[in-house]
């Protein structure tokens, strides 16, 4: 599939939907790609598809970054393609 057509949002327009899945505010994250290895915000993040799912692919290599898939009262969260994911807190 050629993703160069399709349209994507940020990783802001991701962070809204996983606001109930994540405690922390993921828009001030940092990611590391598992593929690639870029190191980035994860607001650089594009992100494809917001119903019933959603895919952040990195904005280096495409390779995605984390999957989401909300149906009936659960939710499926794919982290795999991160190498970590780093979140910023008020209490250290
Ligand atoms: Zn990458």
């Amino acid at each position: 599939m050629d993703r160069s057509a399709q349209t994507f949002l940020d990783g802001n327009a991701a962070a809204g939907e996983l606001r109930d899945i994540f405690v922390l505010e993921l828009s001030t994250a940092t990611t590391q790609c598992a593929s690639c290895g870029k190191i980035a915000a994860f607001a650089e993040a594009r992100v494809y598809g917001m119903e019933p799912g959603l895919i952040a692919r990195c904005s280096g290599c495409e390779n995605p970054l984390m999957r989401v898939v909300k149906s009936s009262g659960r939710v499926w969260l794919d982290l795999r393609g991160l190498q970590f994911l780093e979140v910023p807190t008020s209490s250290v």
